[in-house]
């Protein structure tokens, strides 16, 4: 009787197995929306909101006063730091997101540790000053910090994997996957923020869980619920010479439904 069992079940099993057809795990909708990429590596694709493309600053803002237009220097299709005007932002708020950002810093660069081509991408701005999620931009090439300090580190918080800096002078380029923070109604904290980064093509944060916005002094922590937030770049206060940013891109990552 045993055996009867056995082998009816045997048989159901290979039944199930032959009864599955390969279209059975084929999805066709949604299809995916048709994208052209850039034209060259690093060139927005055609679904991306340019932030900066070398002509001006209509999409960015002063951080300390949001109702003028940024006043970093642009020239030769660059944008360069103007320490005196401080931090500026984006007008536009993003969520989730693909950013794409180049910098350079002087050939000609002077001071050291964190006083060396120090500015940085906040992930998102959370508010004036320096409030929000740093990727910290600082020349590495042959300059020691902490290293959680250093190019490509979430300021504070993450170590870059590796260093790929480039020397002072070569333009370098940072990828950003960026999974906003999520709040419930009551301002907790639903899910922590996620940053992917490549740094010069290099995998440096792989899907790091921020602990909470930057800080400075102290551990980080999610005190204050936030929504969609502008991309803010630092004017550092220290002394070296400003750096530059060029081809500013971001795609909204949107889930299919
Ligand atoms: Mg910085």
């Amino acid at each position: 009787m045993k055996k009867l069992v056995l082998l009816a079940l045997v048989f159901f099993i290979a039944q199930q197995g032959f009864s599955q057809k390969h279209e059975d795990t084929e999805v066709y909708t949604p299809v995916p929306p048709k994208v052209t990429p850039g034209k060259d590596c690093g060139g927005p694709p055609s679904d991306a909101v340019v932030l900066f493309d070398g002509k001006n600053l209509n999409q960015w803002v002063l951080t300390s006063d949001t109702t003028k237009t940024a006043d970093w220097i642009v020239k030769d299709n660059i944008l360069t730091v103007n320490k005196q005007s401080g931090n500026i932002q984006t007008k536009e708020r993003f969520n989730n997101y693909q950013l794409h950002i180049e910098w350079r810093i002087p050939a000609d660069i002077d001071g050291s540790g964190q006083a060396r081509g120090n500015s940085g991408v906040f992930l998102a701005s959370i508010g004036k000053g320096d409030a929000g999620y740093e990727l910290q931009v600082l020349d590495n090439y042959e300059n020691k910090t902490y290293t959680n300090g250093q190019a490509g580190s979430i300021y504070k918080q993450g170590i870059p994997l590796v260093n790929p800096s480039r020397k002072p002078g070569e333009w370098q380029s940072y990828d950003v996957i960026w999974t906003a923070p999520v709040f419930d109604a009551s301002g907790k904290l639903s899910t922590p923020a996620y940053a992917t980064v490549f740094f010069n093509g290099v995998l440096v944060q792989d899907h790091f869980e921020l602990k909470g916005p930057t800080k400075y002094i102290g551990q980080p922590s999610y005190d204050t619920a936030h929504g969609p937030s502008p991309i803010k770049l630092q004017a550092h206060g220290d002394k070296s010479k400003p750096i530059s940013y060029r081809n500013i891109w971001i795609r909204e990552v949107v889930q299919p439904k």
